[in-house]
């Protein structure tokens, strides 16, 4: 039979792996880390447990993406619960520049709020946003294969697409088709500029860019996550990725943790075994690499396909900065939401990307009102992010010590400051600051400069897919559809699916 290795267990590779094994493939994955999850993971430290990156859980529901894994995968239940605090709770509060805050709310509620918030202008955004991700969800759940790298695949997306028309022609308007090649920013012309800081921030952290840059059908889908429904997670993000492990082992496959491949071994232009930094060998003739391509291109060395070799350092995309804060449970406000953007003066719409975010647009997340584990008695553990760009940390950290150190400091103070108008006097609330850089995450996930969150989604067309080369594949959010744990997971669905013969078949098994 087949052997097949996954290299990491993120939601991609561990998603992949449980439906492999389900099926009856001799499944394997190594892990570098101690726990599964990479940028999804959750990680103990001193009585806390922070998410490291990932905060907000989407695709849960019935038929959304995360269902379709679980049914792929045997998954009875995920440990999973409505967002507390609410009711029902937005699924985050946007705090503008201008100092006022805008719940996203899933239900009905949300009209009242984009009218109240930006008059007629958000009212018509927010409808072309709905009529199109409503058009393309079906669409995209059933047919993750994008881009099509087979002629079986083309003729696969060709047939999809016929059905797809034959349901209703009308599908395929001209402003469908145009926003195909079109960015966001189409459909924010004359708006005021809080719209648009509003709907760059959330691209930002769904797509990875701003509405200038933002493809319209990709921003129009990512901008619909509110509406799809945030749950909660019992533990944090990484019960995901817990679960899935748990999946992989009941359906006969293996994980193995502190295992980090550091070779592929080819013979004859074939994968036939990796080798870990424990000098241990596993044979295999299929490799799932749940890698960033610069990771992956390390691996294969020598037999690195053209595609791969020609890749320079990180090229588009961004690192994260992050803020660990064990807060005390009275100095958050009551029935404080869980999820918060905060948007800063200084983020210039529309500007130049790079201001953007560094700190002028933070990512918060707390643990919920007395959930056990999480934290000490009496706090909570607060996770926050801003995008960085990955150059300037790295040259300073090789060249200037103290200048890193310095420049940690300012993003920490910035990101504090941007903490206290969600949590008033958090500082003064705090048992525990701990601050991570980009090379941070790339000492804990081993990704590539520590870039994270996949390719700026600016481009349907140049989107990477997953087949590398004879026998080795790629999962995760380098591949389509890119970021977040549904997409990455729903990749993985792909991936598995192809291996095991062919979309075909898949879409009638799940
Ligand atoms: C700061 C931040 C905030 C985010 N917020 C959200 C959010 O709120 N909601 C959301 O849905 N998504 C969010 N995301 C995105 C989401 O976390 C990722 O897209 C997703 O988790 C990536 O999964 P992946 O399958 O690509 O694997 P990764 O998470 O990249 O995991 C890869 C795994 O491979 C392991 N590995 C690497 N190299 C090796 C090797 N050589 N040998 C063995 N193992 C190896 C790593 O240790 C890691 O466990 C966020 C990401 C970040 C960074």
């Amino acid at each position: 039979m087949s052997k097949i290795i996954l290299i990491g267990a993120g939601v991609g590779g561990l998603t992949t792996a449980a439906i492999l094994a389900r099926a009856g493939m001799d499944v394997t994955v190594l892990e570098a880390h101690i726990y599964p999850g990479g940028c999804a993971g959750t990680f103990y430290h001193q009585g806390y447990r922070f998410d490291a990156g990932a905060t907000l859980a989407g695709g849960f529901y019935p038929g959304g993406p995360m269902d379709i894994v679980a049914r792929a995968t045997g998954i009875e239940n995920w440990p999973i619960s409505p967002t507390p605090a609410g009711d029902p709770a937005p699924a985050m509060v946007v705090h503008l520049p201008e100092g006022d805050a805008v719940p996203r709310f899933g239900d009905a509620r949300r009209h009242a709020e984009h009218r109240a918030a930006f008059g007629s202008a958000g009212e018509r955004f927010f409808a072309w946003q709905e009529h199109t991700a409503d058009a393309l969800w079906d669409f995209a759940l059933r047919n993750p294969a994008w881009p099509p790298q087979t002629l079986t695949e083309t003729a696969h997306l060709m047939g999809h697409i016929t059905r797809w028309l034959g349901a209703d022609v009308r599908r395929l308007s001209p402003a469908l088709l145009a926003d195909a090649f079109r960015p966001v920013a189409a459909h924010l012309r004359g708006a005021p500029e809080r719209l648009r800081q509003f709907v760059d921030g959330q691209l930002l952290i769904s797509a990875q860019t701003t509405s200038e840059r933002a493809n319209a059908l990709y921003g129009a889908s990512a901008l619909d996550l509110p509406r799809r429904g945030v749950v909660h997670l019992t533990g944090g993000i990484g019960a995901i990725a817990d679960t899935l492990v748990r999946a992989v082992r009941a359906n006969g496959g293996q994980v193995i943790f502190r295992q980090e491949v550091t070779e592929i071994v080819f013979e004859r232009g074939k994968p036939v075994a990796v080798k870990t930094n424990k000098g241990q060998v596993f044979p295999a003739d299929t490799i799932i690499a749940n890698l960033p391509p610069w990771n992956l291109a390390r691996l294969m060395g020598e037999q690195a396909p053209r595609v791969l070799k020609t890749l320079v350092g990180p090229p588009e995309g961004w690192g994260a900065f992050m803020v660990y804060v064990g807060v005390a449970e009275e100095a958050i406000p009551k029935g404080l939401a869980l999820h918060h953007q905060v948007i800063e003066p200084g983020a210039q719409s529309g500007k130049l990307l790079s201001e953007y975010g560094e700190g002028r647009t933070v990512f918060l997340s707390l643990t919920p009102e007395g959930e056990k584990n999480r934290a000490p008695e009496g706090f909570r553990a607060v996770t926050m992010s801003t995008h960085t760009a990955l150059e300037p940390w790295w040259t300073l950290y090789q060249h200037d010590r103290a200048g890193y150190d310095a420049r940690k400091q300012a993003y920490l103070d910035r990101m504090l400051a941007a903490a206290e108008r969600v949590i008033p006097h958090v500082r003064a609330a705090a048992n525990l600051i701990m601050p991570g850089t980009p090379i941070t995450f790339q000492r804990f996930t081993r990704r590539e400069a520590g870039w994270v969150g996949g390719v700026p989604q600016t481009n349907l067309f140049r989107a990477w897919g997953p087949r590398l080369a004879p026998g080795v594949w790629m999962v995760g959010d380098s591949i389509f559809p890119g970021q977040s744990t549904a997409a990455v997971a729903l990749g993985g669905v792909r991936v598995a699916t192809t291996i095991l013969g062919g979309e075909k078949r898949a879409e009638t098994r799940y």
